[in-house]
């Protein structure tokens, strides 16, 4: 996740975890439980199903899946010597592995719960936005907003639009466009899952205009918070 301040910095960890997690590969039995040594995942196959039958849906409807590292414990990974420990994509280059087949997506969740990652910036873009922005927002905007569990409301928008010089100014509105990525739901992280406010099918799988998008955010307490700054200037 390009320039995202979201979920974190890659920090360096020892390689237990990975080590335990590598044991993993080739999973695919019925009934068989699996622990590793940070007790995940006994609940691996349903977790992966519920991952699987999400990143199909999304690519059934035109949008390129990612499949990001899996979460193992209080961490993500992508396997052995990983030193990334918040959510990425699984494989590199990752734009290579964006893809929209079905199949091919049936086919990778099938080995392991990889999480879902969306690319951005082909079948829409991402205003990435906190809470107190994003909050008032999200019902004024027909389309489809996603929100993380550390506060962070994503707007799913038709791709090509730049920033508004009003939103730029603030460091912690984000648009995520060509070569970038966002966590879609139902990603579990350690801090609980990634869910929608406005689910895709609410609004048919129909994105909403960018500009009409960041006039809503603008709406919000960001445009008084603007407002309020130029008085002040
Ligand atoms: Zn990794």
């Amino acid at each position: 996740m390009r320039d995202a301040p979201i979920f974190g910095r890659s920090v360096s960890t020892e390689g237990s975890v990975c080590t335990a997690y590598a044991t993993e590969l080739g999973d695919d039995d019925v009934g068989l439980v699996r622990l590793f040594a940070d007790g995940y995942p006994a609940r691996s196959r349903l977790q992966r199903l519920t991952l699987r039958r999400a990143a199909s849906r999304y690519a059934a409807h035109g949008w390129p899946v990612i499949p990001g590292a899996c979460l193992a414990g209080m961490r993500f990974t992508c396997g052995l010597g990983c030193q990334t420990v918040s959510v990425h994509p699984a494989m590199e280059p990752w734009e290579a592995h964006a893809t929209t087949d079905v199949a091919l997506v049936a086919a990778i969740w099938r080995r392991r719960p990889f999480s879902v990652l969306l690319a951005t910036g082909v079948a829409f873009d991402v205003l990435d936005v906190p809470a107190y922005i994003g909050a008032g927002a999200a019902r004024a905007v027909r389309g489809p907003v996603a929100v993380t569990p550390t506060g962070r409301w994503m707007f799913l928008v038709r791709p090509g639009a730049e920033l508004r010089p009003e939103l730029a100014l603030h460091h912690d509105v984000v648009l995520h466009g060509r070569h970038s990525w966002i966590p879609a739901p139902p990603v579990r992280t350690p801090l609980g899952r990634v869910r929608w406010s406005v689910a895709p099918q609410a609004t048919e799988w129909r994105l909403p205009e960018p500009a009409r998008v960041q006039e809503a955010l603008l709406g919000t307490s960001l445009g008084s918070l603007s407002r309020g700054g130029a008085r002040l200037a």
